[in-house]
Parts: structure tokens; sequence; C-alpha cells
């Protein structure tokens, strides 16, 4: 097994690893790479099930009863013993939810049930109300249900003892009422990360403020902060920097300082951004790719240092389009490690391509699709415009075409691989 090696050894010496190239790496290396240098963080802390959605669970959770706990009743209907089911029966009480019956039912007797009832002792099965006649307190079946048969089982949707919760599981609303089901009003959970980020760039201007000549509104600023509101991270807004050396060092110590992660949009493009470069050198161990994908091109990930404290770095490119994708395919599962959570890859669809696609050989796109309803099933088809600054693709898209290194031109009717944006976005 070859070992990791450390950021500045890869920095320094890029041919100690024989897969890599900083100049050409594939979406897969780049991901594997990040992966090594991620740990995830050490806090937790014990949370109600009321504040605890979208959090990562740091101690398993294990059920301490049987759900249900009794066998009860899956209809409104009569309780039975199978064996008497051919004959007439007396009708000796009823069991509610939550108000049992709680005599003995002997031979040739049964009992009322309703939906969630506990099962009484002395009978084996559930007939529904539809398939009796009643006259008093006589019963007659109409229809003979199997043994056992509307008898929801204690211990059928969870055992006691049995995980419920693993490490790493993100709490969704199910696990919400799971934990309620349980008895459970609490759970351990792993602290948020803190994530800071801010834009680069002396044309970027605030919203509210007029343009001049040339400047553009800084559009990666909203949507960095709408991913991050959805992995549920503490955010830190540091604003947009402009193209000075001071403000941009400032900015990135004080980001380093206090965050678990800084991420930061433009400048990162080979040759033109020589302030962050050079910042990222003295601040830390950071590694400048070049990857084999579109958008999205250059890459930065790293660590910045800070007293004795290090902050992952993830410098995207400016291009808003190439910041999106660049985050979902490298940040967010990042990140997720990070929280603690068991990353999984995101699901991945085929689906006929109804429009030619263009696409050059040797890298990874990711195109803005539209998946549409057909009769009988789903089509997908690419938007227009797959230019890295248009922004209002990924607005209007629902979908990402991904399109491997080794797929050339498409022509219409030909299958391709999908990622939902719901799930994803
Ligand atoms: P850069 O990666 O800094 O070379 O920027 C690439 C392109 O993205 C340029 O056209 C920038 O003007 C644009 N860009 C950079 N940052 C932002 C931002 N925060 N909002 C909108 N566009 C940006
Ligand atoms: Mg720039």
């Amino acid at each position: 097994m070859t070992t990791t090696p450390s950021l500045t050894e890869l920095m320094t010496n890029p041919s100690c690893m024989e897969d890599y190239d900083p100049n050409a790496m594939s979406v897969t290396q780049a991901k594997r790479y990040i992966q090594q240098y991620l740990h995830t963080v050490s806090g937790h802390e014990v949370l109600s099930i009321h504040d605890s959605l979208g959090r990562v669970i740091a101690s398993e959770v294990v059920s301490p009863c049987n759900v249900p706990n009794h066998n009860n009743s899956a209809m409104d209907g009569y309780a039975f013993l199978h064996a008497d089911g051919a004959k007439p029966l007396k009708i000796v009480g009823t069991a509610f939810a939550g108000k049992p019956y709680n005599g003995a039912v002997s031979a040739g007797e049964c009992v009322r049930i309703m939906t969630g009832g506990v099962v009484p002792a002395g009978t084996d099965t559930i007939v529904m109300q539809e398939r009796v006649i009643t006259n008093g307190d006589q019963l007659n079946i109409t229809e003979l249900p199997k043994l056992g048969a509307n008898i929801r089982l204690a211990g059928e949707d969870l055992k006691s003892g049995q995980t419920v919760l693993a490490f790493g599981h993100i709490i969704k609303p199910a696990d919400l009422g799971l934990l309620a089901s349980l008895g459970v009003p609490n759970v351990n959970v792993y602290r948020r990360l803190k994530v800071a980020f801010f834009s680069t760039g002396d044309e970027l201007v605030g919203v509210g403020k007029p343009l001049a000549e040339g400047q553009i509104y800084d559009s990666n600023r909203y949507t960095l902060y709408g991913m991050l509101q959805r992995l549920g991270v503490e955010i830190s807004d540091l604003g947009a920097i402009p193209d000075n050396p001071q403000l941009l060092e400032q900015a990135l110590l004080t980001a380093a300082a206090e965050h678990d992660a800084v991420i930061t949009s433009g400048g990162v493009s080979v040759g033109e951004a020589d302030h962050m470069k050079a910042l990222l050198a003295k601040h830390g161990d950071v590694l400048f790719w070049k990857i084999n994908m579109k958008p999205g091109r250059p890459l930065a990930y790293g660590k910045i240092h800070t007293g004795n404290h290090s902050a992952h770095y993830f410098g995207l490119p400016g291009n808003p389009v190439a910041t999106m994708v660049t985050f979902y395919q490298f940040v967010r599962d990042a990140l997720l490690q990070i929280m603690g959570a068991t990353v999984k890859p995101f699901p991945c669809f085929q689906v006929i391509c109804t429009e030619p696609i263009k696409k050059a050989q040797g890298r990874t796109e990711f195109q803005r699709g539209l998946l549409y309803e057909v009769e009988g099933g789903w089509r997908v088809k690419p938007l227009p415009n797959q230019s890295s600054g248009v922004l209002s693709s990924m607005s209007q898209a629902n979908c990402f075409i991904v399109l491997c290194e080794d797929i050339g031109q498409l022509n219409a009717g030909e299958t391709v691989n999908v990622q939902l944006f719901e799930g994803i976005i």
C-alpha cells in the first residue's frame, strides 16, 4: 500500500506519486487526493430531536424497546381465535388504540378492535369489519382471513437492541419521527462546521450599489451562501475582496484562524492571480490543479496555517457556473466528510438525450440539462448555452448531464448519465 504524501511533499515534488500530475488531474483523482487530507471534527453536542435536523450522528442510536411495543391491529375489525372462525362468535368487549381490552377471551368469543388496539390474549387473527355480519353481540365471519391476518407484530418495525441510526447518518425528517417512536428525546451529533468564504476580484460590486464600467455584481457570494446553507454549516460571509494583497491576506488569515474551512472564488487560474497564489504559499500548503473537467478547470486545495490551527482551503474558479460545479463535485463531499457524515456518491441515472451533444474527449463535462416527462418516461436535453459564465443555465436546469472523459460527440437519441439537482442541491 502506498502511503499518502504530505501536502508539502506533493507541492515540492509532484513526481513523488506516479498518478499525480497537477496539470492534468481527472475528477476522480482530484477527489481522491482531497479525501486523503480530511479528518472528521472531534467536537460533539447533545441536541433535542427538534434541533437535530440535518446534523450528523456521532453516537449510534440503539433502540431501547420494540416498535411496536405490542402486537396490535392493522384494521378496524374483530380479534378472534382462528380455529373458532367458522362458527358464530360472541362479542365480549372492545379494544381501542391506547385502551386495551383487559379480559380473557375464551373459546367462541371475539373482541371488537380498532386500528392500533392491542391484540387481546386468547386471539390470534383480526378480521376486517367489512368481512363480517353482526347481530347484537353475535358475529359471523363471511370471509375467513388467514391465521395471523391484520396483526402488526411487536418489534416488526424495530427490535430492542437494534442499531437504528448509525454513525455518520445525516438526520432527516423521518429520523426525527423514528427517534420519537423510540421515546429517545436527544441525540449526540457532531458539532457544526465553521466555514468562511469570500469572493476575489477588482471587478466585483455588492448588490445595492451602482455598477461602474467594467464592473459586475458578485454572484458567487450568494450561490456559495446558498450551497453552504443547504449543508447546515455555520457560515461566515467575508464579502468581496479586491485584488489587493494586503486586503486579501487579512481576509485569508481571519478566515483561517476562526474556521474549519475557507472557500474563495476567483483568482486561482494559473498566471493571473499572483496575489492569492503568493499568499497561499506564504500561509499554507496549497496545491494548484488543472482538472480535466468543464466547467471548472482550475482548482486549489490545501491547508492554511495560523498559529497552531490549520483550516482546509478550497480555491474555486471565479466563473459562476464553475464555482457551483466545483463546489458540488469537490467541496460538498469534503465538507460532509469533515462533518462526520458517511458520504455516498450522487445517484446517476441513464436517460435518453433528445438532442446532439458537443463534447471534447479527454475531460469530464457537467452540462446543464433539462429532464422532461414524455409519455411513458423521461428524456433529457442540454440547455443551449453551456458557457461557464452563464449562471442562468444553472437556474433553468434541473440536472447535470455527466459526460465522462472517454465520451466524445453524441448524437440525438443516445443514452447519457444524469444527476438530479433535487437531492444534490
Ligand atoms: P477568475 O477566476 O478570477 O479569473 O474569474 C473568472 C471569471 O469569473 C471572470 O469573468 C470574473 O469576472 C468572473 N467572476 C469572478 N468572481 C466572480 C463573482 N464573485 N461573481 C461573479 N463573477 C465572478
Ligand atoms: Mg479574478
